[in-house]
């Protein structure tokens, strides 16, 4: 079999763990399969690195920061392939670049366009172990880029897609997905399998186990991904296909994204096209817009609110503020202490009565619900972060998901 496998900050996160990561990669190899590794930066490495820059400025050049982030991948990529040397098998460590991938230039959050894995294919010919460095690929000028924060779980994706491997298996912290987040919840469960859109539900609305654009990709190009932990033999997640689950709960898993922001818009004026002019503004820049609620307001002017991640914050502010000064905005506010809980279940396409639980659920423990959004299979709350851990536990119990 030719299987990827990726191991994330925390798995490699000092030397020691790096010398065990290296054991099981050997053991991998010993039984008879090709291996490509991919490595995320030691845990802690990259915030390191970003405060390093924010020392200096207080928005430096993305490129900049691309050339400096993607540095992280390469010490654990190198000293992975000098371990496994050492242990006497015939390594080679790569860069995103040899690695073949090409992105976009979006730096800071590139897309990856395209894999060339013929050097990657020959050196596993040669019976070589290839340690591929996380995170990063290089855009048509030449420059590296990065993959947006986790983007290592996408290196792995991509690159087990464009080999056609067997297997892709995410190494992580925690034994595999669970029906929320084991930190917040002990009692939360952990699952055999779920569903790529499930999964893809989850990752987006803040389950960062997996970087959400990995299951799409995944989704897309039909890799066999499986989540598990680097410090033991247990076993993990397989997210696959719906139809491979026999058994679909109603309620799967609970999702928390702390790192929202709200944006009220105060005064908007009313006319044909003026969402359309914001909206495509933002999407311009690459902002992530979520949420949006429009209230129909008095004397020709309407409310706008919506959320986006905290990072596209500064962006989105210098758009909005530029529609405040052409006068098609009285006003603007912010708000940084809310969170986004969400209910995830393909169970809810075929079942009533689940948003309605969610909301008693908050009601119940006296929690204000800001703003709603559902989907076929989700429904979002955004609420005060104050009750973040509260509403998750609360909604945890009520779809009794620890059984
Ligand atoms: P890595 O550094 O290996 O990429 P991450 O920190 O990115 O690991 O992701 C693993 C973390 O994801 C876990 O430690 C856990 O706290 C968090 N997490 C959030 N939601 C879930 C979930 N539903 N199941 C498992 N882990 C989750
Ligand atoms: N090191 C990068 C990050 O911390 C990428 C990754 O770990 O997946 O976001
Ligand atoms: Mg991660």
């Amino acid at each position: 079999m030719l299987i990827v496998q990726k191991f994330g900050g925390t798995s490699v996160g000092d030397l020691e763990r790096i010398q065990n990561v290296a054991n099981r990669v050997s053991a991998t190899k010993k039984e008879g399969h090709d291996v490509v590794v991919v490595v995320s930066a030691m845990s802690g490495e990259t915030n390191k690195l970003v405060s390093f820059a924010e020392h200096f400025s207080k928005e430096p050049a993305r490129a900049e920061m691309d050339m400096l982030l993607s540095a992280g991948e390469r010490v654990t990529a190198s000293l992975l392939s000098i371990a496994l040397q050492e242990m006497g098998h015939d390594a080679t460590a790569m860069t995103g670049r040899k690695a073949g991938i090409v992105t976009d230039k979006h730096h800071t959050k590139a897309r990856i366009e395209d894999i060339n894995p013929d050097t990657m294919q020959s050196q596993l010919k040669e019976g070589k172990i290839v340690v591929v460095a996380g995170f990063q690929g290089v855009n048509s000028q030449g420059d590296v880029t990065t993959l947006g924060r986790g983007g290592s779980d996408l290196s792995a994706v991509a690159i087990a897609g464009a080999l056609k491997a067997d297997l892709c298996e995410i190494y992580t912290d925690v034994s595999g997905i669970f029906t929320t987040d084991p930190r917040i919840e002990p009692k939360a469960k952990k699952l055999a399998k779920i569903s790529y859109d499930e999964m893809l539900e989850l990752a987006s609305l803040g389950a960062k186990v997996l970087q959400n654009r990995s299951v799409e990709m995944a989704k897309k190009l039909n890799v066999n991904l499986v989540t598990r932990t680097s410090f033991s033999d247990e076993e993990g997640t397989l997210i696959t296909k719906e139809e491979n689950i026999m058994e679909a709960p109603l309620v799967s898993g609970i999702a928390l994204d702390r790192n929202q922001a709200r944006i009220s818009l105060l005064g908007v004026k009313d006319r044909p096209g003026i969402a359309s002019d914001i909206f495509n503004k933002l999407a311009a820049a690459e902002v992530n817009v979520d949420m949006i609620i429009q209230n129909k307001a008095v004397d020709e002017t309407t409310n706008i609110d919506f959320t986006v991640p905290v990072g596209d914050l500064s962006d989105a502010k210098t758009i909005v503020d530029s529609f405040v000064q052409e006068g098609e905005i009285n006003a603007d506010s912010y708000n940084e202490d809310i969170c986004k809980v969400s209910v995830v279940g393909v169970g809810m396409r075929s079942h009533t009565g689940v948003a309605a639980k969610a909301f008693s659920t908050m009601a119940d423990n006296n929690i204000n619900i800001n703003m709603i959004s559902t989907s076929e299979i989700k429904i979002s709350m955004v609420i005060d972060e104050k009750y973040a851990e509260l509403a998750v536990r609360s909604l945890h119990d009520s779809y009794e998901l620890e059984k």
